[in-house]
């Protein structure tokens, strides 16, 4: 047991600092390149070039983005450099492809085999390199003042780290422990820049390949009882049998929860077009005066979980709030 190197890498990651999530992202990308190794190959060392973390750092960040657009540092007018290299990615992304938001995983081989995404691709690696290089390579082995020797092997400057390959390995064997406790730590620092809800769920799922989701049909007959001849809550009209569909008002992309306080009925095509839009004050002022009636058809289901949980919204402006806080 390769302890007292898995200490020291516990050590960095509940002591490091709270300014970014720099740290996090890094030691993340080295653990999962360590799943990855092939260890029938492995001499006694093990190299890992830093743009092989930096590509790692990428598909961290630009899901956080691309979902939650979480803010990852403490001053927001001057947001970590990665960041916005990552999101300009995104935005090129963007105008070239589509809007939707879209995991790193799943659009990789665009970026990878479209020529002009590749080449913007290209060079936010070596930026993010060259961010690694000077701001996180070495500042990870620092720990209160002294610097730890036995995690890897970083000249300053160098294009590649060094790592023992037993190290390796049991970073590769201890890796989902290792990846609670980043996720974990990531979830507070985040939590110090954002207001946004649930924020270690957001966190978590990033490493989900599959974002799940609950069917909405069980909050039918809810809306039913408020709206039972669909009238649609986008255009006011009503809804013909097999347009329905069940829309987030704040978008579900914001809150990652599905909360009947959120949910109205609108036209398949009317929820599609305004897809992940935040919400007019217009739209946020009828939800609220929604909630408020449909809370008042329940007065005889007041133990029903889905009604205890409308009543706390109503009692405590979550439309308000989340609007509020989904803006800034
Ligand atoms: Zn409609």
């Amino acid at each position: 047991m390769n302890s007292t190197f898995l200490s020291s890498w516990y050590d960095i990651l509940r002591n490091c600092n709270y300014d970014n999530t720099y740290k996090m992202a890094w030691a993340k990308a080295i653990v999962e390149i360590a799943l990855e190794a092939d260890y029938s190959n492995i001499c006694e060392t093990y190299e890992i070039s830093l743009e092989a973390i930096a590509h790692k750092v990428i598909k961290y960040y630009w899901n956080q983005i691309i979902f939650f657009n979480l803010i990852q540092g403490s001053n927001p007018l001057r947001p970590p450099k990665i960041l916005t290299l990552t999101k300009v990615l995104i935005d090129k992304y963007q105008s070239l492809e589509t809007k939707q938001p879209i995991r790193f995983e799943k659009i990789q081989h665009v970026l990878v085999n479209d020529i002009a995404l590749n080449k913007h691709f290209r060079s936010t690696i070596k930026k993010i390199t060259t961010v690694l290089k000077a701001d996180v390579s070495y500042r990870f082995l620092n720990l209160g003042g002294k610097k730890l020797e036995d995690i890897y092997q970083y000249e300053k400057g160098d294009a590649s780290l060094f790592i023992q390959a037993k190290d390796l390995k049991t970073l590769k064997d201890n890796a989902l422990q290792i990846f609670d406790t980043i996720n974990y730590r990531w979830s507070l620092i985040l939590e110090t820049f954002n207001s946004t809800p649930r924020i270690c769920k957001k966190v978590r799922i990033i490493d989900d390949v599959k974002i799940r989701r609950k069917p909405l049909n069980q909050y039918m007959k809810y809306l039913d009882m408020y709206n039972p001849n669909h009238i649609c809550f986008i255009c006011d009209t009503k809804i013909e049998k097999g347009l329905l569909s069940i829309d987030h008002v704040i978008p579900w992309s914001y809150l990652y929860s599905d909360d009947l306080w959120n949910l109205v009925y609108a036209h398949r095509g009317c929820n599609s077009m305004k897809n992940n839009i935040i919400p007019n004050e217009n739209s946020i002022r009828k939800l609220e005066e929604r909630n408020k009636e449909l809370l008042q058809t329940f007065t005889n289901h007041k133990r029903n979980k889905v009604v205890q949980e409308l009543q706390l919204a109503v009692d405590n402006n979550y439309v308000q709030k989340f609007w509020i806080a989904c803006q800034s």
